[in-house]
């Protein structure tokens, strides 16, 4: 546990399921005071409203579509409304379609694009202009992928979003280190969230996945949110830039493993 996330302001975009639930969840037992994002039902987050205020820690919810520019401006400002102020975001919302690509439209590359990168454009500039304006040296952390290094067949949309995703978070870390406001990268593996969920339920699929993975197991969501905390966290205070794998061992080629190549 992170002493210093107590009462922090943090807003998480996409936080009705999967890594934006879990973080949610936990920088709500770290007594952090939690924006949740979500992006269609309601019904979703009241639960998890409700255990955030069990854990110690304070919770509101805004509907809003990270692509829609007015949307992510009201999320700040209710965060700020609601809580305060904004020191941590959290630009987790995205999607993927697999679809090969000599049959992917205009329209599903737009869509994935918007979600995933521009989403997390608009999340960090909001952000930052914010953070700016009040001197609050902040903490913005971006949920990319391992395909923003691995390449991905059928999913080129979704790879060109995340390495796209990767490259801002660097530059926009350089840009504001003067600032002191810190701007990292979580890239996980294969996680156990609903995007995975058909692919999961599938025991081969899901075989298939773990062979890709050295430490031989799909990641929980937990483990993701642990990343998470400790980048919001003055723990890593001198860490900005960084693009974060959690992925056990996924981009290490796991082809090599057992002295195999
Ligand atoms: P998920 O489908 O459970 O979560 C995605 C969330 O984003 C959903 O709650 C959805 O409602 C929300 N969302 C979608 N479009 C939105 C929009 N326009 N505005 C606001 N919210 C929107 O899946 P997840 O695994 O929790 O994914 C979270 C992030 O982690 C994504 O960016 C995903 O690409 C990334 N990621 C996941 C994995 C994995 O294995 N689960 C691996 C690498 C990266």
């Amino acid at each position: 546990m992170y002493k210093d996330l107590e009462n922090k302001v943090v807003v998480i975009t996409g936080a009705a399921t999967g890594l934006g639930k879990a973080m949610a969840e936990r920088f709500g037992r770290e007594k952090a005071k939690v924006v949740v994002n979500y992006h269609s039902d309601r019904n979703e987050v009241d639960e998890l409203i409700q255990s955030i205020k069990t854990a110690g820690g304070d919770a509101a919810a805004i509907k809003g579509d990270v692509t829609n520019e007015d949307d992510v401006k009201k999320m700040i400002s209710f965060a700020v409304e609601t809580f305060g102020s904004l020191n941590i975001m959290v630009n987790n919302a995205g999607i993927e379609n697999e679809v090969p690509t000599e049959r992917l439209s205009l329209d599903d590359w737009n869509k994935v694009i918007d979600v995933n990168l521009t989403g997390v454009f608009l999340g960090s500039r909001e952000a930052i202009a914010y953070m700016l304006e009040h001197d609050i040296k902040g903490s913005i952390i971006n949920m990319s992928s391992v395909h923003d290094r691995i390449p991905w067949p059928h999913f080129a949309h979704y790879a060109a979003s995340k390495g796209g995703v990767k490259m801002l978070t660097e530059t926009l870390a350089l840009e504001y280190a003067p600032k002191r406001i810190r701007v990292n990268n979580i890239s996980p593996g294969a996680i156990d969230t609903p995007i995975n969920a058909e692919k999961f339920a599938d025991p081969q699929g899901k075989k298939e996945v773990e062979a890709l993975i050295p430490m031989g197991y799909i990641g929980k969501p937990e483990e993701i949110a642990a990343c998470a905390a400790w980048l919001a966290s003055d723990e890593s205070s001198y860490v900005t830039g960084l693009t974060l794998y959690a992925d056990g061992g996924m981009t290490k080629y796991p082809g090599f493993q057992a002295g195999r190549g």
